[in-house]
């Protein structure tokens, strides 16, 4: 069993801080380690972006329940916040709650996690092997640290790690050697200036038409949008229920159609390279008539994002191969896909298990390279954990066995 009784929550998003709620209900001890300055700061960095999903689909339970006993107003209802609006309305306050006082280090990242004591391929899931604690290797606003913890629930999220944009899913020649001239974050619009000339967008998911939707708009802009898809349906959901998705899918289409004549849409399409030319990026691109070479002011990749599964490198954490996320719920996606993200089964805590005991990958990034990961799902998730640590009155012999 472990020596100590500590909950490490990597990573202070939604999922992280409701699983800090979660911890602080159970009557666990637990420190939040947050790589950034503040809490929630991937959703900051698309604060500009609207939500599909409305209010009521954004708080768990539990952040309602500690919001009132506090005295705090609780958004709610079918209006989509912005992402700076989940944050000033929902996430800071949460991050203010006593509950929750003194035990989120911020301007602090988790490096590492490693089983204290053995490396990576001893003690195959034994129980010896989870009755070692975690130890983290810390980077701090004082340098390195360390801690030990007992149970780890990795909420790192994935915006900080985008996908190459190159064939394949590798970097194009020349893409690493203009990283600097990328932009990989959706960007916001409401300084036209800045998008002025032409814009090389790539990408097809929600991001990416987002992106679309948002430069189609300004009329210095000219957008060539590369997709990689020769027939991209956009994700659309029949009947969708979403009417924010339904308009992104539909704008996707009309731009496709040639609504606009300052926008170019190129499907079935690759970037072959990259190269400098002076202030702009010269791309050359693969596309159904062949090669075309285009001189670009910007290029904006939104191609997706996977989490940092080296974190847990020297743990026996058993991914998919197809998809990167933990083995088992990469099967139960894998198994249900096709489906609204809306439908997707509320996750049991087998598919969250992996064979590594006590240590669960959460949230945005437990879904690997897949893009239809919901805020509900990750409330859902630390439902699940706590239950199975928790059941019943009992409390948890991991935890408690420790503390
Ligand atoms: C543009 C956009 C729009 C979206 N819209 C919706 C929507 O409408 N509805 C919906 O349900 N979902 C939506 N999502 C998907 C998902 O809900 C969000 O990505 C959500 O932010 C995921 O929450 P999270 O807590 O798992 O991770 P994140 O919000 O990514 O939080 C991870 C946190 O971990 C920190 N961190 C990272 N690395 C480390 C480290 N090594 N050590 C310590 N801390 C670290 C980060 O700074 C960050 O604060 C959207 C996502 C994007 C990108």
């Amino acid at each position: 069993m472990p020596a100590t009784p500590h909950v490490a929550i990597l990573g202070a998003g939604p999922v992280g801080l409701d699983a800090a709620l979660a911890c602080a209900d159970a009557g666990w001890p637990f420190t939040v380690y947050e790589a950034s300055d503040t809490v929630a700061a991937h959703v900051r960095d698309w604060g500009h972006v609207r939500l599909f999903t409305p209010w009521d689909l954004n708080i768990s339970r539990r952040m309602r329940t500690h919001l009132i006993a506090a005295g705090h107003p609780v958004p709610s209802g079918d209006d989509c916040p912005t992402g700076a609006e989940l944050v000033a309305r929902l996430l800071e306050p949460l991050a203010g709650l006593p509950a929750l006082g003194g035990r989120i280090r911020l301007g602090t990242r988790a490096v590492a996690v490693a089983r204290t004591g053995l490396l990576k391929h001893e003690q195959i899931a034994s129980d010896a092997r989870a009755a070692a604690p975690f130890t983290l290797l810390l980077d701090t606003p004082d340098g390195e640290d360390t801690a030990e913890a007992g149970l780890v629930l990795d909420c790192t999220g994935t915006y900080s790690h985008p996908n190459p944009l190159g064939d394949g899913g590798i970097p194009a020649p020349g893409e690493r050697a203009l990283a600097h001239r990328i932009t990989r974050t959706l960007p916001p619009t409401d300084d036209p200036g800045r998008w002025a000339g032409t814009v090389l967008l790539i990408g097809a998911g929600k991001s990416a038409q987002t992106a679309a939707r948002d430069l189609a708009a300004l009329p210095g802009t000219r957008l060539v949008w590369a997709v990689r898809a020769p027939d991209p349906h956009w994700g659309a959901v029949p009947d969708d229920t979403l009417p924010g998705r339904q308009e992104l899918v539909e704008t996707s289409q009309a731009l496709t159609d040639g609504t606009n004549e300052r926008v170019t849409v190129h499907t079935g399409t690759h970037i072959q390279s990259l190269r400098p030319d002076g202030d702009r990026v010269r791309v050359t691109l693969a596309t159904a008539q062949g090669r075309q070479e285009i001189a670009c002011d910007h290029v904006i990749s939104l191609t997706g994002y996977t989490g940092d599964t080296g974190l847990y490198r020297q743990l026996q954490v058993h991914e998919c191969y197809a998809t990167g996320a933990p083995m088992n719920l990469s099967a139960a996606l894998l198994a249900a896909a096709g489906g609204d993200c809306l439908a997707q089964p509320a996750p049991g805590i087998g598919q969250l298990r992996s064979p590594e005991k006590h240590f669960f990958v959460l949230g945005a990034k437990s879904y690997g390279r897949l893009n239809t990961f919901l805020l509900r799902t990750g409330y859902e998730q630390i439902d699940a954990v706590v239950a199975a640590y928790a059941p019943a009155e009992q409390p948890p012999a991991e935890v408690s066995a420790v503390s």
